[in-house]
């Protein structure tokens, strides 16, 4: 193969990759001045200017007069070659088309855009004729910051003033106001201030992992440890040690609502914010990380999985936390799974990765096993904190009234809690206020015009809602199958109901309900976590949202008020989630120096999946669905991949899947079979049917190009839709 040069003198042909779904890249000519490989360049498409990525020589294959020169070069760092191998891989794997990763690597809009400015304040030369204690204020909080210059907010703020008062003072030149890029780099993050005195344990674990950064090459290291052990402040050792070499950081969480939290914890570490990167963040605020990090800017990133497609300039290591968690698997658009895409990112770049978790995912732990992946434990909890006590309550021999939910014996346990003035948290895995609607008199239960889905109660926002689509609509007054009136009944708890059932049980106690769609944004959750934190409530009613990560120093018991929930799916993964939804939630209790509590309502506590989560034999749980899953030949011991086909012609959909079925001839030739189609479990979604097929292959098969040659010759006819999920994590 030809080397690519770097750079493109005026009028070469290049290749453009662009970021609309054309599929494949544009031959462009380099415009006055040349342009470097990776450079940002707007191109004329048609009528339209396109933000592109000059991505290697130009083929020369479409008619050299048509050919039309790039527009400009962009005023950012050009893509550098780790990253357009990761997209190219990337996009190989998930068999997602190159514009398709051009896109998630540049979600910063308006990336071509001069820098946008924002006015900033600092000392003036002269001094106002009347002072007030509040111009005082302003002129002190200036010279404190030594020539520094500060935000209008920022000023008002550190002096407690009204903007006006700064503003005023601007007007007689005692404080200048003066123009500046928004566009700065994140303030220095200190690797040498000290940390905290680590335990033995956790010094050992972040020696090892020291070392493995201070390689600067590829590695992954499993960092396993019960929640409280300590991991996040052994991975911080490891990110001080990449700063101190020079090189980038990322650390991946699996929720905003966690960021906060980790914010304040880096800054006491290093002495400043990181930078920021989530769905929470402002376009302005995008575009300054983007652009800081493809220029060495920012040190350390913060976010979510999409800021693996970050531009950094030299990224020496990723740490995925809660590596387990399912919010890393992307469902829709391209779809990824953020663990894997770290992975693949740092063998290109040769850096680091540390996945962390107290329930790792079966493929990490088999990775390790495999001696793929180092492997390290924690397996104390920090200080007089010990895990907590786990106990089933059987609830056959529980004496409950139908829509009640909480047994005599968790009741008990709770008041214990309350009368020591302990936190008690109920856990149910469930929003809304019911999952189910049901007419009395003629047995109709309301489900969602578009999907095969039944509508759940909110009370919280008086309606009915569809949780696969997100449709609302109020509660009706009458049946809307026999228009009987007054026969609508809930069926079955949800967070809200239990609250109610909460309230009445235990009237004098102050209750919190955290579920995710009871909040407006992050900030209000936030907000309500640091309130629980400080005991700002006795009971604590939550969906999966407590279960991730948050630190609740006075709670001493959780109860699980339905345990078996989970397992009654079909998913291949019904009972690792469990066992890790399970451990997690558990593991919210005696985080501090009381000893802590897990009680779990369960009607099958023979179940082995119960029995292992309540022996707390993590290594006895997993060699058995190792063992499992190996004999069943699926993830991590066999390869799979989900194929959802969806329109709005129920036939339609069905023929394209038998004619796939039918030509499986690529498949078949490397060992792979073709299991469907059927109605996938939610059969309409959205008023498009859906049809599943899944492809099974023994691990080792280079699957993805086999798939590619399948369907290659179905032609997506009308709004037939075809959706190729590369090791799937859910089959809804
Ligand atoms: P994990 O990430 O494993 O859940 P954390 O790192 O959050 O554990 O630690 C749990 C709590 O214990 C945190 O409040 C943390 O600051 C504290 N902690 C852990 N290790 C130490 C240590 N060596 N010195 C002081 N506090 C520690
Ligand atoms: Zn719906």
């Amino acid at each position: 193969m030809a080397l690519t040069p770097g750079y493109f003198d005026e009028g070469t042909l290049i290749g453009v990759l662009t970021t609309q779904p054309l599929d494949r890249v544009l031959d462009y000519r380099a415009p006055e001045g040349g342009c470097h490989l990776g450079a940002f360049v707007e191109v004329p498409l048609g009528p339209r200017k396109v933000l592109g990525v000059v991505w290697g020589a130009g083929r020369g294959n479409y008619d050299i007069s048509k050919i039309r020169a790039v527009i400009r070069v962009l005023d950012a760092a050009p893509m550098r070659e780790e990253l357009m191998a990761f997209l190219t891989r990337a996009g190989d794997y998930t068999l997602t088309p190159l514009t398709a990763m051009l896109r998630l690597a540049t979600r910063a809009p308006g990336l071509g855009d001069p820098p946008s400015m924002r006015k900033i304040y600092r000392l003036g030369d002269t001094t106002p004729d009347r002072m007030t204690d509040a111009r005082t204020r302003v002129l002190d909080a200036l010279r404190d910051m030594g020539g520094l210059s500060l935000t209008l907010r920022e000023l008002a703020e550190a002096a407690g003033v009204t903007t006006s008062v700064v503003k005023g003072l601007a007007k007689l030149g005692a404080v200048r106001e003066e123009d500046s890029p928004r566009d700065t780099p994140f303030p220095t993050l200190d690797p040498n201030q000290t940390g905290k005195d680590l335990t033995d344990d956790q010094a050992a674990a972040s020696a090892t992992l020291r070392a493995a950064v201070a390689t600067r090459s590829y590695g992954t290291t499993l960092l396993k440890g019960v929640t409280g052990s300590g991991k996040t402040e052994v991975y911080l050792e490891a990110v001080a040690e990449c700063l101190a070499q020079g090189r980038q950081a990322l650390v991946l969480l699996p929720e905003i609502a966690l960021t906060s939290e980790f914010i304040t914890r880096v800054d006491a570490r290093f002495g400043a914010h990181p930078a920021e990167w989530h769905s929470g963040v402002t376009i302005t605020d995008r575009r300054r990380v983007w652009k800081m990090v493809a220029q060495g800017g920012a040190q350390l990133v913060v976010g979510a999985r999409s800021a693996l497609f970050l531009p950094f300039r030299d990224l020496g290591l990723i740490v995925v936390d809660e590596e387990h968690d399912t919010s890393y698997k992307q469902e829709d658009g391209v779809l990824y799974n953020a663990r894997d895409m770290a992975v693949l990112r740092a063998s290109i770049c040769g850096a680091q990765v540390i996945l962390a978790s107290a329930t790792p995912s079966l493929e990490s732990w088999a990775n390790a096993d495999a001696g793929k992946y180092t492997k390290l434990d924690l397996t104390a909890r920090f200080g007089a904190a010990v895990m907590p006590e786990m106990r089933a309550i059987d609830m056959r021999n529980e004496d409950l009234p139908g829509s009640s939910w909480i047994s005599p014996t968790l009741q008990r346990a709770v008041q214990q809690r309350l009368d020591k003035q302990e936190q008690a948290l109920l856990f149910i895995n469930r929003r809304g206020y019911a999952p189910v609607t049901i007419c009395r008199a003629c047995g109709h239960q309301i489900g969602c015009d578009h999907c095969d889905a039944r509508m759940v109660e909110h009370r919280f926002l008086k309606r009915l809602v569809c949780h696969q689509c997100g449709e609302t609509k109020p509660m009706p007054s009458v049946c809307p199958a026999c228009e009987a009136e007054d026969k609508l009944a809930a069926v079955g708890p949800g967070v809200e109901r239990l609250a109610e059932e909460a309230q009445s049980l235990f009237p004098d106690a102050r209750l919190a309900v955290l579920s995710s769609d009871m909040f407006g944004s992050a900030r209000a959750i936030k907000a309500e976590i640091e309130t629980i934190a400080s005991g700002g409530a006795d009971l604590i009613i939550g969906t999966q949202l407590v279960a991730k990560g948050h630190n609740f120093p006075l709670l001493t018991l959780v109860g699980v008020i339905d345990a078996d929930l989970g397992l009654q799916g079909s998913d291949l993964r019904a009972a690792e989630r469990t066992f890790q939804l399970m451990r997690q939630v558990a593991g919210r209790a005696g985080r501090a120096d009381k000893p802590g509590q897990a009680l779990m309502q369960t009607y099958q506590p023979e179940h082995p999946v119960i029995r292992a989560i309540l022996s707390g034999d993590e290594q006895d749980f997993w060699t058995a669905e190792a063992g499992e899953r190996r004999a069943a030949g699926v993830p991590p011991y066999g390869r799979l991949a989900g194929i959802i086909l969806s329109s709005t012609d129920m036939q339609e959909v069905f023929d394209l899947g038998n004619a796939m079925a039918r030509n499986d001839g690529p498949l078949r030739r490397v060992g792979a079979q073709v299991y469907g189609p059927a109605p996938a479990p939610i059969a309409r979604v959205r008023g498009r049917h859906r049809v599943r097929l899944l492809v099974k292959a023994p691990k080792g098969t280079a699957l993805q190009p086999a798939l590619s040659e399948w369907v290659a010759p179905f032609k997506l006819k009308g709004d037939l839709r075809m959706a190729i999920d590369i090791d799937p994590q859910s089959f809804y």
